[in-house]
């Protein structure tokens, strides 16, 4: 046997180099063919759907909760209530894209569509809300200064 470290030949029986105490070179393991078969080969695991964390951009995904955060809050405030619309409408066009794109619903994209319709809705009611109040408003400094 020859060691693999320092080339000095020495008796099969060593289990170490005597120069440089090198380990022995194992004998070759049996090959994978010669081991007993049961009759079930191992095969790779068949992918049903990746997971769903790792599908689709989280950057889009993020873009869509944020947009629809946006919609929410414009459409809470009151004079700036038709942003809601304005980014509701948004955040809907993004994550039907997202879809179209993914085919699937990470939560951010789930809470960026509800905050989305809920801003578009919302933003609407809160649009004719404030509509009104402006043209009473404008209505009651009219009468006023007549
Ligand atoms: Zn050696």
């Amino acid at each position: 046997m020859i060691c693999t470290n320092c080339g000095t030949q020495f008796e099969d029986g060593n289990a170490f180099c005597p120069n440089c105490g090198t380990p022995a070179a194992q004998p070759a393991p049996a090959p994978a063919a010669a081991q007993p078969q049961y009759g079930y080969a191992p095969q790779s695991q068949p992918i049903y759907a990746a997971p769903t964390g790792a599908v689709g951009d989280p950057e889009a995904a993020k873009s869509c909760m944020i947009t629809g955060i946006l919609a929410a809050a414009f459409a809470c405030s009151f004079f700036l209530s038709f942003l809601g619309i304005v980014f509701g409408a948004i955040g809907l066009s993004k994550v039907k894209q997202y879809m179209g794109q993914y085919g699937d619903y990470p939560a951010k994209v789930r809470i960026g569509k509800y905050l989305s319709i809920g801003g578009l809705a919302f933003g609407g009611f809160m649009t004719i809300y404030c509509a009104i109040y402006i043209l009473g408003l404008i209505i009651g400094v009219a009468s006023n200064l007549r």
